[in-house]
């Protein structure tokens, strides 16, 4: 080779691929790189061939994207755990793990996440899956349900949105188990601080990362936690559904996870107090709040979450309250922010039969009890008495000008 060659060539390789360092880094780097490069070309065959472990491409599996999910597995107590680009592509792959296919059925809880509802609704129907939703909260409904259509598969959120319903996890597994159904959990509400689904029997944990996992409101990402064996499965199909995340993506989610336990703690202690304070007032006519001992599943959450708290979601009703009037509320707000999302650090409220209720049609909407003064709160881990205050000035402003 030439001595010095071109600048165009340098500009290209100089500074890259120096040798592996004989060094660890504290915390996982950002691993950005599309290629990896192998001295012996049987290492590329055997990782392309699963004989050994590696990275090829990273559809097919990356560093920083891996980091996260070995933490992930760690944290709900699985065997493996796979990252999707957003909780919609983890419940995706679930659905599809789960055995899912043309001429299945589903049961699934009749309040869960929007999109979720339309994904087997119109995108898995459209393919020839049938999806019987329940009150999921009703055991005898589901088993009802379940014996009757015989799914492939029990899909349910450990906490319902926007109602906060429960979800006796150990009860559905044996409803799936029984007949031979997979039993697929968003545990997104809860987060592993609160409840590890698999060490319950769940076959697939499912989690929008998005919300407390990375929990600062500047990602997106998805996770699906299940066995070992579930998982090559999982991978399998990721490299042809292309659903991945991205490195930066999981290196922020990675490091959300190191304060996972602290916010969490926080998030619950503050909804509680909030809850508390709402059920006191004259404008609120319902919380929905599982900490609250008037919530029909108080019970089942305490057996599931013990003294770790119930979470930092909660919903309420203000009384008499249209759209216009809910508007007049949010936007009266000044510490809460009416974000469409959930459980960052920030408070944040959204008006579900606008937003993530939109795509459920409004006589569906009245039945499952979401109403149109009906809003959902997520405490941030704020101080809760800063939280109260705006909730009480904002509260005061809209009915005084109804
Ligand atoms: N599951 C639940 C319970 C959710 O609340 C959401 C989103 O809000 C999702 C799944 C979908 O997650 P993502 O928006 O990350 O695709």
């Amino acid at each position: 080779m030439k001595e010095r060659q071109s600048i165009f060539t340098r500009a290209v390789h100089a500074g890259e691929r120096s040798a592996a360092p004989d060094f660890t880094p504290v915390s996982t780097p950002v691993h950005f790189s599309v290629g990896y490069i192998y001295q012996d070309m049987r290492d590329l065959d055997a990782i392309f061939g699963g004989q050994r472990a590696g990275y090829v491409y990273p559809r097919y599996g990356s560093p920083t994207v891996h980091a996260f999910e070995a933490a992930m597995a760690a944290l709900e107590g699985a065997g493996d755990a796979v990252a999707f680009a957003s909780g919609m592509g983890a419940v995706h792959a679930a659905l599809l793990g789960g055995g899912v296919r043309a001429g299945t059925a589903v049961v699934a809880a009749a309040d869960v996440y929007g999109a979720t509802y339309a994904l087997l609704e119109r995108t898995m129907a459209e393919l020839g899956v049938r999806t019987r939703f329940v009150d999921i909260a009703d055991l005898d409904e589901v088993a009802a349900a379940v014996e009757e259509v015989q799914p492939a598969a029990l899909l349910c959120e450990i906490i319902s949105n926007p109602l906060m319903k429960v979800a006796d996890v150990p009860a559905l597994v044996e409803i799936a188990h029984q007949a031979g159904a997979t039993l697929i959990v968003d545990n997104t509400f809860a987060s592993p601080y609160l409840f590890c689904p698999l060490e319950h029997g769940a076959d697939y944990v499912v989690h929008s990362a998005t919300k407390y996992l990375a929990g600062h409101g500047d990602v997106m990402a998805g996770v699906v936690a299940c066995s070992a064996e579930r998982g090559l499965d999982l991978r399998e199909r990721q490299k042809l559904l292309g659903a991945n995340l991205g490195p930066q993506e999981a290196w922020l989610a990675l490091r959300g996870l190191k304060t996972l336990p602290l916010r969490m703690r926080q998030h619950c202690v503050n909804a509680q107090a909030v809850a508390q304070w709402l059920a006191g007032q004259p404008a609120i006519a319902r919380v929905n709040y599982p900490g609250l001992e008037a919530h029909p599943q108080h019970a089942v959450a305490q057996r599931l979450f013990g003294d770790r708290g119930s979470g930092g979601m909660l919903s309420f009703e203000l009384a008499g309250a249209g759209q216009a009037e809910v508007f007049r509320f949010m936007e009266a707000l000044e510490l809460v922010l009416p974000a469409t999302t959930l459980g960052d650090v920030y408070s944040l409220t959204l008006y579900p039969a606008h937003s993530s209720h939109r795509q459920v049609a409004p006589e569906v909407r009245a039945a499952l009890g979401i109403s149109e003064g009906l809003v959902r709160l997520s405490a941030g881990i704020e101080d809760a008495q800063d939280i109260i205050a705006d909730l009480e000035q904002a509260l005061a402003r809209a009915t005084s000008r109804q």
